[in-house]
């Protein structure tokens, strides 16, 4: 059969050029590594930004009046006012720093949730959610007395809408879901989902983990109130993530954590504490990985995050057109519009870690197991799944060998039974 050729507008080969790790070899095969919505590679940029950093400014921030710490705040709080400008955020101040999306949504159920959420109050997820938008609720509802609703998904995998619209009532104060998902690609309507949370006068929080690094975003044209995202899935290091927060929302929150840096004035007893961001920021940040995590988004930017989303959705269609003509495959996630690089399987009779020890040992990176959402797994009734995701450094001849090598390991498998 003739496919449809993936037509992207990037220069993939000169990009990978820039990511030394992609000329490995494992198992003495090329790299072929389908695991970027794990946590993805990074370019030289990167590295050399960090690099920069550590050898010619370090020193701690917002502290000393000597150079070498002006020199390392200014960069610090530059990286924030890049972050800001790739989320489309008005106001670098409601940019909060955190290690990555975890910490960030646990920091606004505790701050937020702390202050705002009562005895009967509801918070609406999704059955797909990935259990960093899941366990924090479940830690703060025990002796809270919230109610946690979630809602399930179409047919076709995407989250109900429908269900959705009748599970918000008088009484939600929150809706807490993905950008994008980790498991089925799919796209959340981001805007409509505000849409109706605000018609009750609740907020949205947004766990843009997979959002950030392959879609174009803007808060203010999604209308979120949180949006939470983790620099090692967007080209930069571990150890750095953000939240952003709508301003009024942000200022009127308490702290998340204590210790230096956060406080306005301490006694022996008591202390208060400083404006946005700050209060959220306690002890010594992650400094070198925010200069990083901008430089990261440097790239992105230059690349272009519409063609970044736009290549990383061909190769997706062109994997399960592909795939689709296996048989003993099972697909899961949505088709169509509004889908992003993730594919999800299973080989019929063959355990998902079988799946990737085998593709491993033809130099093919995926993930195998729940992905941190078990209670999707529950749903789709697959406790776990195997899953290749793509990203600009990703090309056809990749997802054809992967294809290839699938397809002889489902052969072998079916042959040994
Ligand atoms: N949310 C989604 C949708 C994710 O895919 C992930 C990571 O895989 C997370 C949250 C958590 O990200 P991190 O482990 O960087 O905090």
């Amino acid at each position: 059969m003739l496919h449809w050729r993936v037509m992207s507008e990037l220069d993939v080969a000169a990009l990978r050029r820039d990511f030394p790790i992609l000329q490995r070899t494992v198992n003495g095969k090329p790299l072929v590594y389908l695991d970027s919505a794990a946590s993805s590679h990074k370019p030289r940029q990167v590295v050399d930004a960090m690099a920069d950093y550590y050898y010619h400014h370090h020193a701690n921030v917002h502290r000393g009046a000597h150079t070498l710490s002006t020199e390392a705040t200014s960069l610090y709080e530059s990286a924030r006012a890049t972050v800001a400008r790739f989320l489309g955020a008005p106001d670098p101040a409601s940019v909060v720093f955190t290690r990555n999306t975890t910490e960030a949504l646990n920091l606004v159920v505790a701050s937020w949730g702390g202050a705002n959420l009562n005895e009967g109050d509801e918070v609406v997820v999704t059955v797909a959610e990935h259990h960093a938008n899941l366990v924090p609720w479940h830690l703060f509802k025990r002796g809270r007395g919230i109610v946690l609703k979630a809602v399930g998904l179409t047919s076709e995998h995407r989250i109900d809408l429908e269900a959705l619209r009748e599970a918000i009532t008088e009484r939600t104060r929150a809706v807490a879901t993905f950008h994008m998902s980790n498991v089925l690609g799919s796209i959340n309507r981001v805007r409509e989902i505000a849409d109706l949370a605000h018609a009750v006068g609740a907020v949205l929080i947004v766990d843009g983990a997979q959002g950030a690094p392959h879609l174009s975003v803007d808060v203010q044209a999604l209308d979120c109130d949180f949006y939470a995202l983790s620099g090692h899935k967007m080209l930069g290091p571990t150890g750095i993530g953000a939240l952003w927060a709508r301003r009024s929302l942000l200022e009127a929150m308490p702290p998340f954590l204590g210790g230096g840096e956060m406080i306005r004035r301490v006694t022996l007893d008591d202390s208060s504490y400083a404006g946005i961001p700050q209060r959220f920021e306690a002890g010594t940040p992650a400094i070198a990985e925010a200069v990083g995590l901008a430089a990261a988004i440097d790239y992105l930017t230059d690349v272009g995050m519409d063609a970044v989303a736009a290549h990383d959705a061909a190769l997706a269609r062109y994997a399960l057109e592909r795939l689709d003509e296996l048989e003993g495959i099972t697909l899961y996630g949505p088709r169509g519009e509004d889908r992003g690089g993730i594919v999800t399987f299973n080989v019929d009779g063959i355990h998902p870690h079988d799946v990737a020890s085998a593709l491993d040992a033809e130099g093919i990176a995926v993930r195998a197991g729940h992905h941190c959402a078990q209670p999707l797994g529950t749903v789709l009734g697959a406790r776990a799944t195997a899953r290749a995701s793509f990203y600009l450094y990703t090309t056809e001849a990749e997802v054809d060998r992967f294809v290839e090598v699938l397809a002889r390991t489902r052969d072998f498998f079916a042959a040994a039974v």
